[in-house]
């Protein structure tokens, strides 16, 4: 029985890769507890580093990239799961130096999966999927750090993206009045629809300056871009209040970052991984998600895509040209 997966090969000679639809069978998959028939997966910005030159994540070649999948369990060494159960994976390095979700069918560890929570489809789970899963982390990060509705002005940054569109949607269904900082004007209906209440242009929080500080404007934040813009949003954090840092579009470094924020105003930078998350905190976040992310508007983000359609949007989403969730249907 062959079924259908997206594989990255390399060419050892000039170093370069190339993704094709191939056909595989149940033996090139790798040994693990629980083999799944994969039902949907994503685009994140990491599967378009892994669908292109790497990104120094894939270890060895052939792969199947995919960091996130959802779909049903056909057969399990694991008495955690059986076949038939609905289940949800992202993270754990899956689709890096594990195979990955481009493909109909997938072996991985029991550990790596969660039971899909109820009130969610498999197409619904992957329309949040990393993306949305790491959102939910942040805003919970966000709340635990005494963030509520009624503190003022919560902003996004990369509000466009995958993180972004989430956690709009999400902050906003909480009651939160959300700020989203876009560098597509042209998206800015898209935001609203989502719940944005005001649109800041990237532009604004480009410039790094050397001001300690500036005026307060939020209650808190979260952060997919970092560089310059991280460096400008630290000072303008209202006293007492927290960043969740979720993603470096905009640069790996905090530019122009100065320590006042922290000493001055009690500001918290919270960092945020999705990929190694212990799992009660998995569970919790998905039941965050199940609960506080309104499905209609989770489909407003949605963008439909084949297998064939991967090489093409993983070089758009290197290039900050996806907007919200790309859902891939792998049958
Ligand atoms: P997307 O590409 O969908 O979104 C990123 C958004 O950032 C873009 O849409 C764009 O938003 C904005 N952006 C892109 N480049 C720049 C730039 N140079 N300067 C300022 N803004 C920029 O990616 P995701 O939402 O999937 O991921 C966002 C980040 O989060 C990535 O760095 C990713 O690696 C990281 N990530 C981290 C996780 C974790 O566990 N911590 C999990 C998942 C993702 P706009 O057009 O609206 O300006």
């Amino acid at each position: 029985m062959t079924f259908n997966a997206l594989v990255v090969e390399k060419d050892e000679d000039s170093g370069k890769t190339a993704a094709a639809l191939r056909q595989l069978e149940l033996g090139d998959l790798p040994e693990a507890e629980v083999l799944v028939a994969v039902e949907y997966s994503t685009v994140n910005y990491k599967d378009g580093l892994c669908l292109g030159p790497g990104g120094g994540l894939v270890r060895r070649y052939p792969h199947v990239p995919g960091i996130d999948f959802a779909g049903t369990v056909e057969e399990s060494a694991d008495p955690r799961y059986k076949p038939g159960d609905k289940v949800v994976l992202t993270g754990w390095r899956v689709g890096e130096a594990h195979w990955g979700g481009y493909a109909q069918k997938a072996r991985v560890k029991a550990d790596w999966l969660v039971p899909l929570p109820e009130g969610l489809s498999t197409r619904s789970a992957m329309a949040v999927g990393t993306a949305g899963f790491t959102a939910m982390l942040a805003v919970m990060a966000l709340e635990d750090h005494g963030l509520k509705p009624g503190h003022g002005p919560v902003l996004v940054t990369g509000a466009a993206g995958g993180v972004g569109s989430v956690a709009t949607a999400i902050l906003a269904h909480l009651g939160h009045e959300v700020a989203a900082v876009t560098g597509r004007p042209e998206q800015a209906a898209y935001l609203q629809s989502l719940g944005a209440t005001t649109i800041v242009p990237r532009e604004e929080l480009t410039e790094v300056t050397r001001k300690p500080l500036e005026s307060e404007q939020w209650a808190g934040c979260i952060d997919a871009v970092a560089g310059a813009m991280l460096g400008r949003v630290l000072k303008q954090m209202k006293y007492g209040t927290s960043v969740a840092a979720i993603g470096l579009a905009g640069g790996a470094a905090i530019e122009g970052a100065l320590i006042t924020p922290f000493i001055l105003r009690g500001v918290n930078l919270l960092g945020i991984d999705s990929v190694m998350q212990p799992y009660d905190n998995r569970l919790r976040a998905w039941g965050r998600i199940a609960r506080d992310l309104p499905l209609d508007r989770l489909e407003e983000m949605v963008q439909p895509a084949t297998l064939s359609d991967l090489p093409e949007l993983g070089a758009a989403i290197l290039k900050g040209q996806v907007k919200g969730r790309v859902v891939v249907d792998v049958n």
